[in-house]
């Protein structure tokens, strides 16, 4: 079982990816990042380096912790490669169902037959992905939450299968990582996104349907609501590329059930390439560097 300064291969190097591999080698981890794309991979390192340059700047790192962070984060351009030496596997590609369930049955060929395979998904079956590996007993969701070295939940998913001992050791992984674990049981959305998605459908909804604009819907849910951000400025910072994924995942999930009918916008809006902060725009303009909430001109 994974100790303190093991191997973990973190899978994707998108949003979540790099914010995952940021936390691990961090807390001392090896880390193996991992994606199909080179230029994804230089990205997430680099912005790792950003990241942790900012924890330096508010004196929460020193210079020399940092330094030692980027040396344990190695890169692999395929999961062959990736997790052969790994003691944990956090696999974080595209929430796409049998992209995940491949994934899945790569790492279990290649990763040593101890090795735990756990998920980050946002609301996929973990039993799925169990069940195309030698080893259901040793997978498991670890479902981290948007940035992730800023947020403090980690909800991790067991389905009926998974050993107590792997829902102990991640428990005490993620205790480690200085976050706060809750477990849950597998079904579609878990928790989190069970509820928090369908809010955001709706946000989406209320805009299509011009109850009000971008502004308005974010400016009631933050003051009214006590939210720290409004719904559809969250709905850019998590891609909505991923909100479609989930929502979609829900209404199957749950047998075609048209309470979970993703909104005509949101699928418009992700044909068109627009998915929030990882694009440039979404409901709003995101520049680099810029704090200015800039509503897009397709709703101003
Ligand atoms: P993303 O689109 O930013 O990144 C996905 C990465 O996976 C890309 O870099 C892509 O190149 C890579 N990838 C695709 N196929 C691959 C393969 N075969 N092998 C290796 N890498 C591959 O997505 P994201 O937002 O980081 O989401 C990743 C996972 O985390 C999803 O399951 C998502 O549901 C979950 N999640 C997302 C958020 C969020 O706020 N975005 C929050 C919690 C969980």
């Amino acid at each position: 079982m994974i100790e303190n300064g093991g191997n973990v291969s973190v899978i994707g190097a998108g949003t979540m990816g790099n914010g995952i591999a940021h936390v691990f080698a961090l807390r001392g981890y090896k880390v193996t990042l991992i994606d199909v794309s080179a230029e994804r991979l230089e990205k997430a390192v680099a912005t790792i380096s950003k990241n942790l340059d900012r924890m330096v700047a508010k004196e929460i790192i020193r210079k020399e912790t940092k330094e030692q962070a980027l040396k344990n984060i190695e890169t692999a351009l395929s999961v062959a490669e990736g997790v052969k030496h790994a003691a944990l596997v956090v696999e974080a590609a595209t929430e796409n169902e049998a992209l995940k369930l491949k994934i899945f049955e790569e790492m279990d060929a290649h990763a040593p037959a101890d090795c735990i395979l756990s998920t980050n998904t946002s609301s996929i079956s973990i039993a799925k992905m169990a069940a195309v590996t030698k080893r259901p007993d040793l997978v498991i969701g670890m479902h981290f939450m948007n940035p992730v070295p800023v947020m403090k939940l980690v909800e991790i998913i067991t389905h009926s299968g998974t050993a107590k001992e792997v829902t102990d050791s991640i428990l005490r992984i993620s205790k480690d990582l200085g976050k706060v674990p809750c477990v849950v049981n597998d079904f579609p959305g878990f928790i989190s996104n069970r509820i928090l998605m369908p809010m955001i459908n709706e946000a989406v909804y209320a805009l299509h349907e011009g109850v009000a604009g971008v502004t308005e819907i974010d400016t009631i849910m933050k003051l009214g609501m006590a939210h720290p951000m409004g719904p559809l400025q969250l709905a850019d910072l998590i891609g909505l590329d991923v909100c479609l994924s989930i929502m979609q995942v829900l209404y199957s999930g749950f047998g075609n059930n048209p309470k979970y009918t993703a909104c005509p916008l949101l699928e418009e809006m992700v044909k068109e390439g627009k998915l929030g902060w990882k694009t440039g725009e979404g409901f709003y303009i995101h520049e680099a560097g810029s704090k200015e909430l800039k509503v897009s001109a397709r709703f101003s």
